[in-house]
């Protein structure tokens, strides 16, 4: 990659990522039964499990976010699974549980609205469910959906299993799986984690694993039994990306030399720089008040500016890439993400480039 050619991205996923995780990507391979590896993995074991808040193993997955997405699926609904859909990814889900061949319900709100405790409820009583879907963070819109609210709402129907999609906003907040008694807590690696596409990390409560120790049907590749059995000796089921293996791992020396919380201020107070910059140039959020994304900002375009141009000028003449919208709402919003290793510095970078693309 020449240097004239590094377009830096800003749009919410594939994010920039660093000269560190790519050089620690370089190491030799090893072989996947070896001891090192079982060293490599079984060592970011406690440093995973703290991020994800639970006591219960993290998997590793090769595979993009939806192989456990639609892993969860299959592992786990037997009578009916409700998914809440308010953006792209969220609504894909439900198109993904009927394509699994399960009996699946829809919670739609319309994108950029947030998904609360109180349709939860409404829905669940009615019966019949065994699993819930939910996206924390929609990427597609900006919307951050009430995550401690509803899982409160989620200990009222024990039957349910709790799936919760973190891929844009793992690590950027806390999200405490235990305690917030979440089944499966899933995200990617190209996102919040600003490493290369290509893995997935999810860790399983002890209800869930018993749930699908019954399940039938549960294919190979994503079985979660499968990876319960391979985890107990540091190993994956099958032969994992081991150079993503190690971009983590380095991931994670920067992640614990930073400080959790630190990382989650320093997302919280690049967030609001670009919130701060949104309002001064008279623009306006996608997302209410109180249901914002903390990792990017899905901006509506109510000055009606010529997005894809826009988009366009900023690549040639900055060398940045931010997302013109996504879907439906293509030129309608644009997104602008301060996921990953960015800083006052770099943000301030960028704020000043739309300006001067802006005029
Ligand atoms: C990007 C994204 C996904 C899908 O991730 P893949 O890596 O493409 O599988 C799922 N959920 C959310 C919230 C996302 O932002």
């Amino acid at each position: 990659m020449s240097e004239s050619s590094h377009i830096k991205l800003f749009i919410p996923g594939p994010i920039e990522v660093s000269e560190k995780t790519y050089k620690a990507m370089c190491r030799p391979m090893i072989g996947h039964r070896s001891g090192d590896f079982k060293k490599l993995y079984g060592g970011m074991q406690p440093r995973l499990q703290t991020l994800f808040g639970t006591n219960r193993p993290v998997f590793l997955s090769t595979s993009s976010a939806w192989g456990v997405m639609e892993g969860a699926i299959r592992n786990l609904t037997q009578k009916k699974v409700l998914n809440g859909m308010c953006g792209a990814f969220s609504d894909k889900w439900f198109d993904v549980s009927k394509r699994c061949g399960k009996d699946a319900e829809a919670l739609q709100v319309e994108w950029g609205q947030a998904i609360t405790p109180d349709l939860i409820r409404e829905k669940l009583s009615q019966g019949g469910f065994d699993t819930f879907t939910l996206i924390h963070n929609e990427t597609s819109c900006g919307v951050r959906n009430p995550l401690p609210d509803i899982a409160a709402v989620m200990r009222e129907f024990p039957e349910v299993m709790f799936i919760v999609d973190s891929v844009s906003s793992f690590s950027t907040q806390p999200i405490p799986m235990d305690e917030l008694g979440i089944d499966v807590l899933l995200t990617g690696s190209q996102k919040a984690l600003a490493l290369p596409p290509g893995l997935a990390l999810f860790s399983v409560s002890e209800r869930a694993m018993a749930r699908a120790a019954t399940q039938k049907d549960r294919g190979y590749y994503f079985d979660f039994v499968e990876f319960a059995k391979n985890q107990e000796q540091d190993m994956t089921p099958s032969t994992p990306c081991i150079s993503l293996i190690y971009a983590l791992e380095s991931k994670l020396d920067d992640i614990f030399t930073e400080g959790v919380e630190a990382r989650h201020a320093r997302h919280a107070a690049l967030n609001a720089k670009v919130h701060d910059w949104v309002k001064a140039r008279g623009f306006e959020f996608f997302a209410p008040e109180g249901y914002r994304s903390l990792s990017l900002t899905c901006v509506k375009n109510n000055r009606e500016i010529d997005i894809a141009e826009w988009v366009k000028r900023l690549r040639e003449k900055h060398r940045i890439a931010i997302d013109g919208g996504y879907g439906k709402i293509k030129g309608k919003t644009f997104r602008l993400s301060n996921m990953g290793d960015e800083t006052p510095e770099s943000i301030d970078t960028l704020l000043a480039a739309l300006d001067d693309t802006l005029a």
